[in-house]
C-alpha cells in the first residue's frame, strides 16, 4: 500500500516482448537477461520471477545481488558479471550455481587454492580493448589448460569480453575486438560472449554465442539517433506522477530555489509530486518536458527534492490531480537524459525504493 501519486509502472510484458526480440537478433545465440542494478530500476525479483520461465540464465553485478534473487526463490543459473569476489564466495558460488566471472591471475589463483564441495562454472574476461578489466591473450592462454585440470571448475571455462564502442555501429574497435575474442576462442571448444544490447543491434557476427543484453530488455534504445520503436523494443518503465498546486505568475515573477526561471508573461505553473530524491535530474536543460493532456510541458526553474514545476500556460484545462508523464512512451527516458548530460541508463538506476512501482 502507498499513498504517493508518484509511481513507477512496470510492464512486464514489455520486457519478454524485448527479449524475444533479442533472440530474434541472436536466433544462433543464447541470451542471459541482464538485472544488475534492481534490473536497471525495475525491480529484479519481480522481473526476475516473470521472465524465469522464458531465459537460460540471469546476469547481476555482484555477490549480494544473486543471492537477494535465489532468497526469493528464482533457481536459474546467475552470472555475477563484474568479477567482485573475495575467497569465501567461491562456494557461496558452487553451492548456488552462481557462475563466476574471472578477470585476473589474482583471482584464478585464489580458485586454483580452494577446496570446493562442488565444482563452479566459470567465465573468463579478456581484455580486447575496454582496459578496465581482463585478462591478455597470453594469460588466457595459460590458463585454459590449467583450468581444464581443475576438479573446482565444471566444464570449459566461457570466455567473454565486452565492447567499448558497440553503440558506434562503425568503430573500428568493435571488429578488433571482435576479431580478438572470435580468434582465441577457435579450437579451444569453449563458448563466447560478446554482446551487449548494442551489440546485438548492431553487431551481427557478434550475437552467436550466450548474449548479456540489459538495456534493451527495458526498452530504451542505446543506439544514438534510433528511438525504441524503430528497435522493435517497447519502453517497460512508465513514471507518472500528479498536479499537486496551480498557480498563476505574473511577468516577472519566478520559480523555486534560486529563482532562476522568471516568467516572460502571465503563466500558469503546476508544481508535480516529484523531485531529485526521486532519481529525476536536479541538471536539465531548459527544454526538458513532461506529458499531460496528449501534449509536452516544459520543466521550469529548480528542480526540488520532493517535486518540480512544469509551464502549462498552453493548457488551461490542466487541474490539481491530473496525471502526469515524466518518462515511458511520449517522453523517452533517454530523452530524458539527455537533457541532463547522461544515458537513460543512469535516470533508470537511480530510481530508488522511495519510488512505488506496480506492475502489469
Ligand atoms: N555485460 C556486461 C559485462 C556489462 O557490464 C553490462 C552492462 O553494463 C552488460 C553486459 C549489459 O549492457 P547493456 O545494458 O548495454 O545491454
Amino acid at each position: 500500500m502507498h499513498y504517493r501519486p508518484t509511481s513507477a509502472r512496470i510492464d512486464l510484458p514489455a520486457i519478454l516482448h524485448n527479449y524475444q526480440r533479442v533472440m530474434q537478433l541472436a536466433p544462433n545465440g543464447q541470451a542471459m537477461a541482464v538485472l544488475k542494478a534492481n534490473a536497471y530500476g525495475h525491480g529484479a525479483v519481480d522481473v526476475a520471477r516473470y521472465l524465469e520461465p522464458h531465459v537460460p540464465a540471469f546476469a547481476v553485478a555482484f555477490m549480494d545481488e544473486a543471492l537477494a534473487l535465489r532468497e526469493q526463490g528464482i533457481s536459474k543459473p546467475i552470472l555475477l558479471l563484474e568479477g567482485i569476489f573475495q575467497p569465501g564466495e567461491l562456494a557461496l558460488a558452487a553451492e548456488h550455481n552462481f557462475w563466476l566471472m574471472f578477470h585476473s591471475e589474482h583471482q584464478l589463483r585464489m580458485l586454483e587454492k580452494v577446496s570446493l564441495n562442488k565444482p563452479v562454472n566459470c567465465w573468463l574476461k579478456l581484455d580486447t580493448g575496454m582496459h578496465r578489466l581482463g585478462l591478455d591473450q597470453q594469460q588466457l592462454q595459460s590458463w585454459l589448460p590449467r583450468l581444464s585440470a581443475m576438479s573446482q571448475v565444471r566444464g570449459k571455462p566461457v570466455v567473454c569480453s565486452h565492447f567499448a564502442c558497440a553503440e558506434q555501429e562503425q568503430s573500428q574497435m568493435n571488429l578488433l575486438q571482435q576479431q580478438q575474442l572470435l580468434d582465441l576462442v577457435a579450437g579451444t571448444g569453449c563458448e563466447f560472449s560478446l554482446a551487449n544490447s548494442a551489440a546485438l543491434l548492431g553487431l551481427p557476427d557478434a550475437v552467436n554465442g550466450w548474449n548479456r543484453p540489459g538495456i534493451m530488455l527495458y526498452g530504451c534504445s542505446s543506439v544514438p539517433g534510433k528511438s525504441p520503436s524503430e528497435l522493435g523494443l517497447k519502453p517497460a518503465m512508465t513514471v507518472t506522477s500528479q498536479v499537486m498546486a496551480l498557480h498563476t505568475l505574473q511577468k516577472g515573477e519566478t520559480v523555486g530555489y534560486g529563482a532562476y526561471w522568471q516568467a516572460e508573461g502571465q503563466s500558469l505553473i503546476a508544481t508535480l509530486a516529484i523531485g531529485y530524491a526521486d532519481g529525476y535530474p536536479r541538471l536539465i536543460n531548459s527544454s526538458t518536458e513532461v506529458f499531460l493532456h496528449g501534449q509536452r510541458a516544459r520543466v521550469v526553474g529548480a528542480v526540488s527534492m520532493d517535486m518540480l514545476a512544469v509551464e502549462v500556460t498552453h493548457l488551461p484545462q490542466v487541474r490539481i490531480g491530473d496525471t502526469v508523464e515524466i518518462w515511458g512512451e511520449n517522453i523517452l527516458v533517454s530523452e530524458v537524459a539527455a537533457s541532463a548530460n547522461t544515458i537513460g541508463y543512469e535516470l533508470l538506476t537511480r530510481i530508488n525504493q522511495r519510488m512505488p512501482r506496480t506492475y502489469v
